[in-house]
């Protein structure tokens, strides 16, 4: 397949857990079937209802050690006690066809993939209170009370992240959450110097020769 003459984007969305990232992430993925999600790796054992392959990698302590050894990651954290990392492969084949990729990655992987990718844009879904993501975070009841501590207090340390990103949505109605972030990747996309990758043919062949 030949290059295209323009690099596709990448979109990190970053959020505290409980915040309704991974919903938002669905509902974009249906309403842009062209943007490539980039399913992540991680040591962490699958939730009832979690595929290997569609929702993550599911890989070993083992393997997981053995990909950061081998340079496999684009970006890798710990995160509440276990491993996530991001296939640097896939990401950089996609974006060198072109295509848009979004990363559901948290605060210290968005950190790292910024030093690869500076172009990288930065979204951070917040809740519209500390007390309703609390109130989420209980109602979810895929955490046992002691983790929905760790991740309660974890959340308080992510919030304070916030002022890094590039975007930030509040995801208190979820289909304005969504529209909020279907707005930011048109927006991103009709960036002068996007559009003029794309039109770079055009005005090329205009040139005096
Ligand atoms: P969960 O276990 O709830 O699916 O995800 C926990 C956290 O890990 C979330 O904040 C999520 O964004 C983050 N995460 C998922 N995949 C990756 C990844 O590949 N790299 C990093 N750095 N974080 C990830």
């Amino acid at each position: 397949m030949s290059r295209p003459a323009y690099s596709g984007q990448i979109f990190i969305v970053s959020a505290p857990s409980g915040v309704g990232k991974t919903t938002m992430i669905r509902a974009i993925l249906d309403r842009c079937p062209e943007l490539r999600f980039s399913v992540s790796c991680t040591t962490r054992s699958p939730r009832p209802g979690e595929a290997d392959g569609k929702d993550y990698h599911f890989l070993t302590q083992r393997e997981f050690l053995d990909g950061i050894s081998a340079g496999r990651f684009l970006e890798w954290a710990e995160v509440h006690g276990n491993f996530y990392g991001t296939d640097g492969n896939q990401v950089e084949e996609w974006i060198a066809q072109g295509r848009d990729v979004l990363l559901d990655i948290d605060v210290q992987g968005a950190r790292q993939v910024r030093c690869t990718y500076p172009c990288a844009h930065t979204i951070f879904i917040v809740p519209p209170s500390m007390e309703v993501l609390e109130q989420r975070l209980n109602m979810r009841g895929t955490e046992s009370p002691r983790q929905i501590g760790e991740r309660s207090a974890a959340a308080r340390r992510e919030m304070l992240q916030a002022p890094w990103y590039d975007y930030l949505i509040v995801n208190d109605v979820l289909a304005d959450a969504v529209a909020d972030l279907h707005a930011i990747l048109r927006a991103c996309r009709c960036r002068r110097d996007v559009r003029m990758g794309r039109l770079k043919p055009f005005f090329m062949s205009r040139l005096p020769s």
